[in-house]
């Protein structure tokens, strides 16, 4: 066995990967009285969550198994941000001016459906007519393109990656540990249980690890003896300052989406490319399907000034559902990824429930959809 450095103790929890999700569960088991070691290889939250629109949009029937972590994370969202930024002195971006869904003769219907499932589930939806949807944001294409919108007045955004840091720091505060520049190699493994990990700076020792590598976390698969089929979907972005017309809140359409930023640029997303492979790279393609999304959205946006592009990696699985809880031939060993194109809105309400299951030691039935002893 390596040296063992530093920070770890057979009683301490693991994680593996500083992403959004890694940082919440930091925050949460430390608030369980936990002692946490996160390890990130680069530097916390320069990836998928780096790269998030960020859009904490409201739970819809889309979400299936999802739709109970995604009510729990939905509910919990402004209070967390503040309760973090409070704690964190990291400003999150956090801009809550509610978001719209434009109907098309092709997805009313569908949309209508939503409206009626989430005032189901008390939350704050209302339909707007084709004259308030201008009036709400008048920078919409007007040629009739749009006969209205779902309108949901509590949904918000942020940036992800500072949320997370946030996060991070919060769990420090309350004794948790963070390496950047950490990469895990390995995890080791004798009698059923993992007794370390094998890292950039030798072998540390832990009582309990938390795979939350996102697009990489399959990397462990081998020394799990389980599969954890994770792969990356690229997803490019840009942003554009000066909008001719303002953007009043999330517009959402066409496939994609436009997010107001606090510091007054709108984020413009996002592609869907599953034969990217981890590259995580802009492409002359990329950047000519958002500015078509534009088109069809906001023209006048074209004419604002292009201020930056950008690309990510978000962790999707082989069969799109979320990979959360114990890996089966493992007693001490926990998996959180696959959260693909809802990680912001899910990590609140994810971290939460896995965090009490690994303090127990008893997976929550809640979990049971996203056993990562599926793929075995
Ligand atoms: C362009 C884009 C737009 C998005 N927009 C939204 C949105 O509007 N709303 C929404 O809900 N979701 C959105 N998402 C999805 C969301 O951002 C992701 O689901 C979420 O960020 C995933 O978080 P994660 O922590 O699992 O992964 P990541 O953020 O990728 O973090 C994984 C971390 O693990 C680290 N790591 C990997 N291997 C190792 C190793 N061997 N050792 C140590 N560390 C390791 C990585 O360096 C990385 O920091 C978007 C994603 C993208 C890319």
């Amino acid at each position: 066995m390596a040296d063992r450095v530093e920070g770890g103790s057979p009683a301490e929890i693991v994680i593996v990967g500083g992403g959004i999700m890694g940082c919440a569960l930091a925050y949460d088991l430390t608030a369980r009285g936990a002692e946490v070691l996160l390890l990130e290889r680069r530097e916390l939250a320069r990836e998928a969550s780096w790269a998030s629109a960020g859009i904490i949009s409201p739970p819809s029937p889309k979400y299936g198994a999802k739709a109970e972590l995604a009510l729990r994370s939905y509910a919990r969202y402004r209070g967390l941000v503040q309760e973090i930024e409070d704690a964190s002195g990291i400003a999150t971006g956090w801009t809550s001016r509610g978001i719209v869904n434009v109907a098309t003769s092709e997805n009313e219907d569908a949309l209508r459906e939503t409206l009626r499932w989430q005032q189901a589930h008390g939350l704050n939806a209302a339909w707007l007519d084709a004259a308030a949807l201008h009036e709400h944001e008048p920078a919409l294409r007007a040629d009739g393109t749009f006969s209205g919108g779902l309108f949901n007045a509590d949904a918000a955004s942020l940036l992800l990656g500072e949320f997370a840091r946030g996060l991070a720091r919060a769990a420090c505060r309350r004794g948790a540990t963070v390496r950047e520049q950490c990469a895990v190699f390995d995890i080791e493994t004798s009698g059923g249980r993992a007794t370390g990990v094998r890292t950039v700076d030798g072998t540390i020792a832990a009582g309990t690890v938390v795979i939350a590598a996102g697009a990489w976390s399959r990397q462990f698969s081998d020394d799990l003896g389980s599969r954890i089929p994770t792969r990356p979907v690229r997803g490019q972005m840009l942003a554009v300052a000066n909008a001719p017309l303002p953007i009043n809140g999330v517009i959402q359409g066409s496939g994609g989406y436009l997010v107001p930023r606090a510091d007054g640029t709108v984020a413009v997303g996002a592609t869907e490319e599953h034969d990217a492979g981890f590259v995580a790279e802009v492409t002359p393609a990329g950047i000519s399907w958002l500015v078509d999304l534009i088109d069809r959205l906001t023209p006048s946006l074209k004419d604002g000034r292009l201020v930056a592009t950008w690309a990510g990696l978000r962790p999707a699985s082989d069969d799109d559902e979320l990979i959360l809880g114990k890996v089966p031939q493992l007693d001490n060993v926990w998996v959180c990824s696959g959260h693909f194109r809802s990680g912001a809105l899910l990590a609140p309400g994810t971290s939460e429930v896995l965090a009490e299951s690994i303090m127990s030691g008893n997976v929550d039935t809640s979990l049971a959809p996203f056993d990562p002893g599926r793929f075995a």
